[in-house]
């Protein structure tokens, strides 16, 4: 929701035959390529297909998914009121947000060893708590969009990207992009560098679409972290050119290989919470997990 949906293009209206953008809707069904699918073909390409080209059904969701879409609606609300002039709303509500959508899955839910719903809707209420004690939830400025779609053409041989804007803000200074991260840890400098790429792609694609309206002058993560003692920190991130080329021309290899129908396997630690295992010939039992999201 917000401003910047107003003067957003979706691209989902007909895509011209024979361009990018027709080519992605005949393989996925979609006339783009949405961040978390080239993710997904970084990850394992066979992942990708099972998903995205084959539509096959998958066995169950990991809890750690449903766990990242409930904080981050839980973060979206706290702005929502925020720019709605509602009173903060309170931490058990927020908390109950995440039980509620790990009991409507309708797939089975995969928790993680030694997790269980009643843990993880303790750990919600402690992340809550300890974002809503925190000055990142209540930042300087003005909530301009929540928990939005962004798309455009970053290159006219690939399909148009469409990704998820978690946080917009006008400031004095211009317009505070923020992505939420839930981790184990607290992330050190390499790690913000290694996340990056994909704030500084949709900052070049919501200044696009903004149209010299207002610009994004500010990127940011908040990381808080599923610990006993969350901690909520906040990372901000330089503008960098060269660094949204290299996301173009990583996102244009992906592409290549998707409309190649180039699938293989990449056993690893993703298997471990892979929908698709019972389907693959090539899964590792047991792998090691990330747990991020
Ligand atoms: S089980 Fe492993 S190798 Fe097979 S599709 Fe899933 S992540 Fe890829």
């Amino acid at each position: 929701m917000g401003v910047i949906s107003s003067i957003s293009q979706h691209p989902n209206g007909l895509a011209p035959s024979g361009s990018p953008a027709a080519e992605a809707q005949s393989i996925t069904g979609r006339p783009y390529l949405s961040w978390t699918q080239v993710s997904s073909y970084q990850q394992c390409p066979r992942a990708f297909a099972f998903r995205y080209v084959e539509h096959a059904d998958p066995d169950f969701v990991p809890s750690s998914l449903l766990f990242g879409s409930a904080m981050h609606e839980a973060f979206a609300k706290v702005h929502e009121h925020d720019m709605e002039g509602l009173p903060v709303p309170s931490s058990e509500d927020l908390a109950g947000k995440v039980s509620n959508l790990l009991n409507s899955s309708l797939l089975p839910v995969r928790y993680s060893k030694g997790e269980s719903a009643e843990s993880l809707h303790a750990l919600g209420q402690r992340m809550v708590d300890a974002f809503l004690a925190a000055p990142e939830s209540k930042p300087e400025g003005q909530p301009v969009c929540i928990e939005d779609r962004a798309s455009g053409i970053i290159d006219p041989q690939i399909p148009p990207i469409e990704g998820k804007v978690d946080f917009v803000r006008l400031t004095k200074d211009g317009l505070v992009l923020r992505d939420y991260k839930t981790a184990r840890s607290k992330w050190n400098p390499d790690k913000v560098e290694e996340g990056a790429p994909q704030l500084r792609l949709y900052a070049t694609i919501l200044n696009d679409q903004l149209d010299g309206w207002r610009k994004i002058t500010g990127l940011e993560f908040v990381t808080v972290t599923k610990a006993v003692k969350p901690v909520v920190t906040l990372h901000p991130v330089e503008m960098r050119q060269e660094s949204v080329q290299a996301c173009i021309d990583q996102i244009g290899a992906v592409w290549d290989g998707i409309r190649k129908s180039v699938y293989p396997t990449r056993p690893g630690w993703p298997c471990k919470t892979c929908p698709y295992a019972s389907k693959c010939p090539a899964a590792i039992k047991h792998a090691g997990a990330s747990d991020e999201s």
